[in-house]
């Protein structure tokens, strides 16, 4: 029995990504180690913060960072952090903001619901612009001036969820924001790979950027990135870090929180529920060096041949398939197995709910069903898996 049967709880076969509700990315094994290895000692979370603040910053060009439990509570501590400054005042009260501004600018077309975790700093989200696209009501995306125009003095930033086709310009975007001296705010959670949206977004001009540990970059399933501007970065460290020290006694490392900018010591912040543990941090610094060094990008041949073997397994099933191979020689290929729904006599929604029932039980790439399609995303596969996937699937679709 493994670890999970004990508990009772049967492992799954994840062919949907790095996605939470199962679990994450898998972790390479250095990186486990490195988590192992991390627990055996204790060390000062402030300075191994610093550590890694100057580990994210040579990843990213950002003057510093901090490793977050996850990108939600990144976007969570950079609203904050965008709404306090230094002031100890202010974080005191947050996350209720009655008399001070924290108003934050938003898309409307970008909403969703990762806005809880900006609104859960106390910031107010201020819509802008239309959906009209979705709405088959106009062909015009969001535009600078209408961020512009909603400026009020009760602004004090803007959030902004980049992915390659998101409008308007991320930077023309932030030179608008800095001519107001406001901070820019960027949800890049899922944006990796490819490696150069590490620096890429920074070197916008964006003031703050999220990424998930737990996604591509294949650290623990509930780490992040916070990456930005130094002072940002230390009004959002000073809110989630364990506060209890003497004012004669605390002594942070000045790369991260600079004492002398501050008026007095804060007490611990609204994001104290935010922690992460010194193992988390290790292990999502070992994972980031294996990421930016293309460590990963040598399994891609391995992905292919293990979404051809689930290929080749369907050649005479009631589907049709697709292996779209990656554009960047980066991200992972995937298979997309379109489903005949009218000869099987099911959609694909019901292949995909029996495969969720069945032993094994094989979670596949939900976002396509309603087009009739599975997707198989190759991250947790080997060779093994891959065969049992192929059965899994022949099997719902009548063969053997
Ligand atoms: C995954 C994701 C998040 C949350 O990231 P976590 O690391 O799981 O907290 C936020 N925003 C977007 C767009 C995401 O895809």
């Amino acid at each position: 029995m493994g670890i999970y049967e004990d508990l009772g709880v049967t492992p799954v076969i994840n062919v949907t990504g790095a996605v939470t509700r199962l679990g994450g990315a898998p972790m390479p094994q250095p990186v486990l180690d490195a988590f192992v290895a991390a627990a055996g000692d204790c060390v000062s979370l402030e300075e191994l913060q610093a550590a890694a603040s100057r580990r994210i910053a040579a990843a990213t060009g950002a003057e510093a960072g901090i490793v977050t439990a996850g990108a939600a509570a990144a976007l969570t501590l950079g609203s904050a952090a965008m709404i306090t400054g230094d002031d100890l005042g202010k974080m005191e009260r947050l996350p209720h903001c009655d008399d001070f501004a924290c108003a934050v600018l938003i898309a409307r077309e970008q909403r969703s619901g990762y806005d809880h975790a900006v609104r859960a700093s106390g910031a107010r989200l201020v819509e802008v612009g239309f959906n009209e696209i979705v709405a088959n009501a106009g062909v015009r995306r969001t535009e600078v001036w209408e961020y512009e125009a909603a400026i009020t003095p009760q602004t004090v930033g803007i959030i902004y969820s980049f992915s390659p086709t998101s409008r308007p310009d991320l930077s023309e975007l932030a030179a608008m924001a800095h001519r107001h001296k406001l901070p820019v705010l960027v949800d890049a959670a899922g944006e990796l790979p490819p490696r150069v949206h590490l620096t890429s977004l920074i070197a916008t001009g964006a003031d703050l950027v999220a990424f998930s540990g737990g996604k591509a970059i294949r650290g623990p399933q509930s780490t992040g990135i916070l990456a930005g501007r130094g002072d940002l970065i230390r009004a959002a460290a000073l809110q989630f870090l364990d506060m209890d020290d003497h004012p004669e006694l605390w002594d942070p490392p000045p790369e991260l929180i600079d004492r002398d900018k501050l008026p007095g010591v804060p007490r611990h912040g609204f994001g104290r529920g935010y922690k992460v543990s010194k193992e988390e941090i290790v292990a999502l610094l070992t994972a980031l060096e294996l990421f930016t060094s293309g460590a990963y990008d040598r399994w891609l041949e391995d992905d292919h041949r293990r979404l051809q073997i689930i290929a080749d397994s369907l050649a005479n099933a009631p589907c049709a398939c697709r292996l779209h191979t990656s554009s960047n020689g980066e991200s992972a290929p995937q298979l997309e197995i379109e489903i005949d729904e009218s000869t099987l006599g099911k959609t694909a929604f019901d292949v995909c709910r029996e495969l969720r029932a069945g032993s094994p039980r094989v979670f596949v790439g939900h976002g396509k069903l309603r087009e009739g399609v599975l997707v198989i995303q190759p991250l947790h596969l080997t060779d093994d898996t891959a065969t049992a996937v192929g059965a899994a699937i022949i099997h719902c679709l009548g063969g053997h």
